[in-house]
């Protein structure tokens, strides 16, 4: 596979990062996941956008490259032959040779650019769409400015490996009673027509999916209601789901034990899913 790191496309058993990177001993860095579908970015704009702001958020300067990220995403795609799949960026503060808690001077020390693609033919087919996920909830320890994207996924991590050893596949994350997001999408429930999902805040990550996904329920005249849930009342849902770069729009038929629905897919989240991989395949760059 050919990666990118600070504006080198190198082989990955050439690509190199000092051991001083700030993403490395302090997780001083932000990323961003995009999705490949027919050779194309989906939702690119989003995604840029929301680095930008990531980085502002932390006072960190653009990477040299950052006027010429569409073209090194199109130039990996074409590179590794990615039809269906993710590519991953990340941007941390860089290394200035030594470690310490305060910020290197940007005039010294330039952030770090890193990309690379993973190939995962079948993902817009992906048969677990057809079956849904059971999730589990753990409560969220995460820090306070969760809308920035950062690097710090020991925590989501952590949950994810809990949802495993209780036979799950992910976990959705409750503070003060409410779930605020799954461990790497966000979390949503339908009753009847309405979809319901937590208002944007510093608690969730403000997912490029989930705008999309929104915006299309909106235009199809499904009701959208922004504002917290409890896990109680996600059991008691007509039907759950998720959204991510990755994972599209994918159904949640289990959470904590309890079927939600009928136990199988819904049909509002079926639809969402279809309705999101038309319209930004038709979008994609
Ligand atoms: N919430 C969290 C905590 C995430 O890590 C992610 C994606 O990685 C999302 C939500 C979904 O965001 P997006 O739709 O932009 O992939």
């Amino acid at each position: 596979r050919t990666v990118y790191v600070n504006g080198e496309y190198l082989p990955e058993t050439e690509a190199k990062v000092s051991i001083f990177d700030r993403g490395f001993l302090m997780a001083d860095g932000v990323y961003e996941v995009t999705s490949v579908l027919g050779g194309k970015l989906i939702d690119f704009e989003g995604h840029l956008k929301r680095l930008e702001r990531s980085l502002s958020e932390l006072d960190m300067d653009k990477p040299e490259g950052f006027d010429n990220l569409l073209e090194i995403h199109r130039e990996l795609v074409r590179l590794n032959g990615i039809e269906e799949g993710m590519i991953y960026l990340q941007v941390t503060r860089g290394a200035s040779g030594d470690r310490d808690f305060a910020f290197p001077d940007p005039a010294v020390t330039k952030p770090t650019l890193v990309l690379f693609t993973q190939n995962k033919p079948g993902l817009a087919a992906n048969p677990v769409a057809q079956k849904g996920i059971k999730v589990i909830s753990i409560e969220d320890i995460r820090w306070g400015r969760r809308d920035i994207k950062t690097v710090q996924l020991l925590y989501p991590s952590m949950g994810k490996m809990m949802a495993k050893k209780a036979g799950c596949d992910d976990a959705w994350m409750v503070e003060d009673g409410a779930v605020t997001e799954g461990t790497s999408n966000n979390a949503y429930i339908v009753k009847g027509n309405r979809i319901i999902t937590r208002q944007l805040s510093n608690d969730i990550l403000h997912g490029i999916t989930r705008a999309a996904v929104l915006r299309f329920a909106r235009e199809a005249q499904m009701e959208v209601e922004e504002r917290a849930f409890t896990i109680a009342e996600a059991q008691d849902a007509d039907e759950a789901f998720i959204t991510s770069a990755s994972t599209f729009v994918m159904p949640v038929v289990e959470i904590d034990g309890a079927k939600v629905g009928t136990g199988t897919p819904g049909k509002v989240a079926a639809r969402l899913r279809e309705i999101y991989l038309d319209e930004s395949l038709k979008a994609a760059v």
